[in-house]
């Protein structure tokens, strides 16, 4: 018998109580709970991460929260995509069993006093010219996972600095949360799906895909044996001839440590922050020393 498209339609609920209260029955009928914390502007991207959070427990919940304190003043929080109707149908299609959908006064409350900081990882890369992203994504992501206690939490690789400041911040605060990662899901040439792509005119996105194949092809020179820091400044230039108007960072670093490294002694990851008009595309592909044959470490 199908069901009607009404059965299928996620819960919505908007405080942490309610929340709870959900989890909590679903707890005490033995299941367990997957979360895919986002943004919203759903996409193909957030869908994967949903669909592996699916095939990894019982309950799949999508929080949706735009982050005020990720943001620096000068960023774009308020031009951030809102999309809420769409992001639930699309959450309904893929039979999400409960969306998430704080207001800021839930998730702050007057007198908010607390951030939650990882050190290292955080000195460089985006952290660099985005100073409030990760106290703003570790404080938001550690009450998600404190509201909703999954067994498990799911991010995306597109986002590899993020990703491992959340593993490490698991890690060091005991967190009961097992931490899995989805591939960066693109569009057909290549560009990085991203809720900020709407932001670029069509010129402007017929250059983003560019950024995903001078990465790639850096990579794959990197892998077969050519050196880092010639290979980043001849990618550097292609960047910059090819009309981008900026770039924060092209750098390749530890898969593990994102320390900077000038051998490819083992996994290592080229990431890359660049400007198109007002918009910033980020990106990464992972890089393998030819002999490792092994499977990278997220
Ligand atoms: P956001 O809504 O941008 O905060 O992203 C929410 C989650 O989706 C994060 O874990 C991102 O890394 C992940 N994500 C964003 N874009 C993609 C993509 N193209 N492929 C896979 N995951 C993505």
């Amino acid at each position: 018998m199908a069901n009607s498209p009404d059965a299928l339609r996620p819960i919505i609920v908007r405080t942490v109580k309610q929340l709870r209260g959900h989890t909590g029955q679903w707890r005490r009928a033995g299941q367990t709970i997957g979360l895919v914390p986002t943004m919203g502007a759903l996409h193909d991207g957030h869908i994967s991460l949903a669909q592996i959070a699916k095939d990894n427990a019982d309950r799949l919940i999508v929080s949706i929260f735009v982050n005020s304190k990720q943001f620096s003043p000068h960023e774009d929080f308020d031009r951030y995509p809102r999309e809420q109707d769409a992001d639930v149908a699309k959450l309904a299609a893929v039979q999400a069993d409960l969306v998430f959908l704080p207001s800021a006064d839930e998730m702050y409350g007057e007198g908010f006093a607390t951030t939650i900081h990882v050190d290292d990882l955080t000195r460089d890369l985006c952290a660099a010219t985005r100073p409030r992203l990760f106290d703003g994504v570790t404080t938001i992501v550690t009450k998600l996972l404190l509201q909703t206690t999954p067994d498990i939490a799911v991010f995306g690789e597109k986002d590899y600095q993020q990703l491992l400041v959340i593993r490490r911040l698991v890690r060091d605060l005991d967190i009961a949360v097992t931490i899995l990662s989805g591939p960066t899901k693109r569009e057909p040439d290549g560009l990085a799906i991203s809720s900020r792509n709407q932001y670029l005119t069509p010129e402007q996105r017929g250059v983003a895909a560019q950024l995903n194949r001078i990465l790639r092809d850096t990579a794959d020179e990197i892998a077969q044996g050519s050196g880092i820091a010639a290979q980043v400044a001849l990618a550097k230039s292609k960047l910059t001839g090819i009309g981008f108007d900026g770039m924060d960072y092209l750098e390749v670093r530890d898969a593990d440590t994102l320390e900077p490294i000038d051998r490819l002694e083992r996994p290592a990851r080229i990431l890359g922050a660049v400007w198109l008009g007002t918009t910033r595309l980020i990106d990464n592909r992972e890089i393998l020393p030819s002999k490792s044959g092994g499977d990278p470490l997220v």
